[in-house]
């Protein structure tokens, strides 16, 4: 019988290192063929882990968020697209008015985007003015015409532009936006002042080829999952994370296969697996990274009650050994309790690691924080916990609705419910990770991953060895 090891089973042996600081180690790593992440750290697609916030915290980080997938097809997508929208150099489709439109309509379009500014357009997209809170602020008389308060008297670029060449523009006129028009004075994009000071002030983030930050969305593969790809990958998603607790089935192959043959040029991550063959059979299919872990996550009760799992650390080698053949990264995911747990699994093989607990008690992590007993925590949750079975079935139809107990009392929950410490916001989490998994690398001499996979070696410890490395 073959045994598994896990991330307390083992330590990295210490190496002659050439390393002179771990500021000269580079830890950038890949979540999929085409995801490459200067911080190899991905926050969970869990409803109290990430949505648009913590997304947006992630990739501004370097890492990744991937938005859950207990939402409304037209909600994921929205929350994919506030990320895309959040760091743009240039801001492609920007909120628009007509001159003939109300104030009143003017300004519900300001509240529900949630921007200070609108560029004013006539027919055939042509910029006519500008209106910001400012101009509209005392008009009480909401009726009136936009065109009577905009203001008409236009700074412009041409398409092309630099964002050092746009910051001069906006510097010289003390303007705060910058409209992109072409030579027949039609609306290209829009340049902002706060997303010029943003990019400067994230210098490593996770960005596309237009400089917007990548954001990665999860699908199921039942029901309508082809229509929440489509919607996901229109509002910009970079990548689908085809997400299941048991990945190695036929139904999870076929939909990779069905995902890829729609969308060849898509990025997709498959998962959830744990041996060799569940790795090499969904990249055969067509994944283009394959997430690895069943049963290590901190709120998974998956081994308890099924009885299947396999310890996450072999899980990761077994997976990578499918994977590096073929070119194809591997996310370990779950188990991450401490900063150290990272460094080693990627140097089981792992290409970026996925986190949940440690990022669900962080300011961008939805839910509202707790106060018990003096300490601030927030609810984290697996996502087959009895309550967020309960919760999607509430909503499911889209009307709320009583559970009855018999009916609760059917779910076979496969997680739990917890409550984590507060810890502040999610970039000083990420880079204390980053910081774990920097001097791990400088203690292996390795001075990138894939060094790491070269030198990385492993020693099994004793229990006894195990309580010797808890600070006492
Ligand atoms: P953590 O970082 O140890 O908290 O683990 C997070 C991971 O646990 C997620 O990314 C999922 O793969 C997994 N997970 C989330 N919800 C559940 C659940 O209800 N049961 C089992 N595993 C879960």
């Amino acid at each position: 019988m073959k045994e598994g090891i896990t991330f307390s089973d083992v330590l990295l042996v210490p190496k002659r290192s050439t390393v002179s600081s771990r500021k000269n180690v580079d830890i950038s790593g890949r979540f999929s063929r085409g995801i490459n992440l200067k911080c190899p750290i991905v926050s969970a697609n869990m409803d109290t882990v990430t949505e648009a916030e913590m997304a947006i915290a992630m990739a501004q980080a370097g890492g990744l968020g991937i938005i859950h997938r207990f939402l409304t097809i037209e909600e994921e997508a929205a929350q994919v697209a506030k990320v895309k929208r959040t760091e743009n150099v240039i801001i492609e489709e920007p909120y628009t008015v007509s001159p003939r439109d109300t104030i009143a309509s003017a300004r519900d379009l300001m509240r529900r985007k949630e921007v200070g500014g609108l560029l004013v357009v006539a027919e055939g997209r042509k910029l006519v003015g500008v209106l910001s809170e400012r101009d509209i602020q005392f008009h009480e008389d909401g009726s009136a015409q936009v065109k009577s308060v905009m203001s008409s008297k236009l700074v412009t670029a041409r398409p092309g532009i630099t964002l050092d060449q746009a910051q001069k523009v906006l510097a010289e006129h003390k303007i705060e936006k910058l409209p992109v028009v072409d030579a027949n004075g039609i609306l290209r994009g829009l340049i902002t002042a706060k997303d010029i000071k943003k990019k400067k002030l994230h210098p490593d983030a996770s960005q596309d080829a237009k400089g917007r930050l990548l954001v990665g969305a999860a699908v199921g593969v039942v029901g309508d999952f082809m229509d929440r790809c489509a919607a996901l990958l229109s509002a910009g998603a970079d990548v689908l994370v085809l997400d299941v607790a048991h990945g190695h089935t036929d139904h999870v192959i076929e939909a990779v296969e069905k995902i890829k043959k729609r969308w060849s040029s898509a990025e997709l991550v498959a998962g959830n697996v744990a041996t060799f063959e569940g790795g090499r059979d969904l990249i055969e299919a067509g994944a283009d990274g394959v997430k690895v872990g069943v049963g290590p996550g901190s709120i998974c009760s998956t081994r308890i009650v099924s009885g299947a799992g396999v310890p996450q650390l072999t899980a990761v080698m077994d997976c990578a050994k499918a994977a590096a053949k073929r070119g194809v990264p591997v996310i370990a995911d779950g188990g991450v309790r401490d900063p150290g747990d990272i460094t080693k699994a990627m140097a089981a093989g792992a290409s970026s690691v996925m986190v949940g607990s440690l990022l669900a008690g962080t300011d961008e992590s939805p839910g509202l924080m707790v106060v018990r007993g003096g300490m601030k925590y927030k609810l984290y949750r697996g996502m087959a916990s009895l309550t967020a079975t309960l919760s999607r079935r509430i909503t499911e139809t889209g009307v709320t609705r009583r559970i009855e107990d018999e009916e609760a009392a059917e779910v076979v929950a496969e997680g739990v419910e917890s409550m984590v410490p507060f810890r502040g916001r999610a970039s000083e989490v990420v880079h204390q990770l980053a910081g774990g998994l920097r001097s791990g690398m400088s203690y292996c001499g390795a001075r990138t991953i894939a060094e790491l996979w070269s030198k990385a070696e492993f020693i099994r410890i004793t229990p006894a060895a195990w309580a010797e490395s808890l600070p006492k």
